[in-house]
């Protein structure tokens, strides 16, 4: 079995080694080796990614007896068993990984100092880091008193120090969570702080985090999930709000400061213009379909005499709706109206003093536009449609619509 140089030393980015296995991991070649600095996917903390002598390696994985695989981006023929190796981990990604792990044990800790909230959960992922509390309720103060907190701890400087115990030494360690394993225990201590048994790796000192900032606080069910970031993603982060804060501001021309006020008032501004907006579209269909009624044929019908307002009309769906209703507003009219689209649709409607159905007109011009057309409504009010949009076909449909069923 490996022997797992980074627990000794997380800090060493070299090694050599002697080949102990030649495997496959899921179809992709794999080597064990006798010892090694790869970190394998494990407690929340991503593999590292590097090279075996000039091969790349492109997961890291620990086999369910315990073996570490380091998994090949090719195979590696001259690599067999009991020959030596030069390994090299990709150090951008451990040392981003030693970062977010690192600051996880310092916020968690944080938020049982200022909340007495265990952390049940954490996932490291490729972006942005989360961990979940037991609680659905996080207040905005809360999550800004654990973020100061764990920053805290980081301008203090403490040590992370390590050391194994044994189960019956294990009581005299105030761990914050109880440990997944028996036997030797690895404990991982922020120095006076928080003490964790932990597989990972870790930095140095808690200074090397850099900063601890919670980007987003989310109720899930009875948990809450905290999004945070540390060291250089929280730079990178914080340098793509501000780029975006920065971009608005210049395109307002104002500061940064006054975004908020400035935004606010353009909000408001939209609300009430679209209010006028919509105000004036309502008072134009009225005007509309008043003349249209004033300019409608009197046609002798079934039902009588009647105001025939019968329109293909340049609408969208919901504004030919809108203006069925303006037109039968007045006494004695009959709405027939189409818009074509990308599909044909129909509203019919009529007054309440013409004693007509208006889902027999409807039922007549579906079954003259398309079998397969569908429509319902009431005796004042129907609509239906159906696929097609040729204009000319429904115009001759309307002109030749009649109530006789
Ligand atoms: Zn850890």
């Amino acid at each position: 079995m490996a022997i797992r140089l980074y627990r000794n030393n997380s800090f060493q980015r070299t090694f050599t080694a002697t080949v102990s296995e030649v495997t496959e991991h899921q179809g992709r070649p794999a080597l064990a080796l006798d010892q090694t600095a790869f970190y394998p996917t494990a407690g929340g903390q991503p593999h590292d990614t590097g090279t075996l002598n000039d091969m790349t390696v492109i997961e890291v994985v620990e086999r369910k007896d315990g073996e570490i695989l380091h998994v090949l981006a090719q195979p590696a023929p001259a690599l067999g068993v009991g020959r030596p190796v030069n390994g090299e981990i990709g150090w951008a990604r451990r040392f981003d990984h030693m970062q977010q792990h690192s600051g996880q044990h310092v916020l968690s800790q944080a938020f049982v100092v200022v909340a007495n909230l265990d952390t049940v959960a954490v996932h490291i992922s490729a972006d942005d880091c989360t961990l979940d509390l037991p609680t659905p309720k996080l207040s905005a103060e809360q999550a800004a008193a654990a973020e100061a907190e764990a920053n805290r701890i980081i301008y203090a400087n403490l040590p992370f120090v390590i050391y194994e115990v044994s189960d019956a030494d294990l009581p005299r360690i105030p761990l914050r969570r109880p440990p997944k394993v028996t036997g030797q225990i690895r404990i991982v201590e922020v120095k006076d702080y928080d003490w964790s048994a932990c597989g990972g790796t870790h930095v140095s000192h808690t200074g090397q985090i850099g900063l601890i900032k919670i980007t987003a606080v989310e109720k899930r069910g009875n948990e809450t999930r905290v999004t945070f970031r540390c060291g250089g993603r929280a730079m990178r982060h914080y340098n793509l709000v501000n780029g975006v804060a920065s971009r608005i501001a210049n395109d307002f021309k104002v500061a940064v400061t006054d975004l908020e006020g400035t935004i606010g008032k353009l909000r408001d501004d939209a609300r009430s213009q679209y209010k006028q907006l919509a105000e004036t579209q309502e008072k134009l269909l009225a005007y509309e379909a008043e003349a249209w009624v004033r300019h409608a044929p009197i046609c002798q019908t079934d039902v009588g005499e009647v105001k025939w307002v019968c329109r293909l009309i340049d609408r969208d769906p919901a504004q030919l709706r809108n203006m069925a209703k303006a037109i039968v507003a007045h006494s004695g009219a009959v709405a027939v109206l189409a818009c074509v689209t990308d599909k044909t649709s129909l509203c019919f409607a009529r007054a309440a003093d013409v004693k007509a159905d208006a889902r027999v007109l409807l039922k007549n011009a579906l079954a003259a536009l398309d079998p397969n057309a569908r429509g319902g409504g009431s005796a004042d009010f129907a609509q239906g449609g159906c696929a097609g949009n040729d204009a000319g076909r429904v115009q001759t449909v309307l002109e030749n619509i009649r109530f006789s069923a």
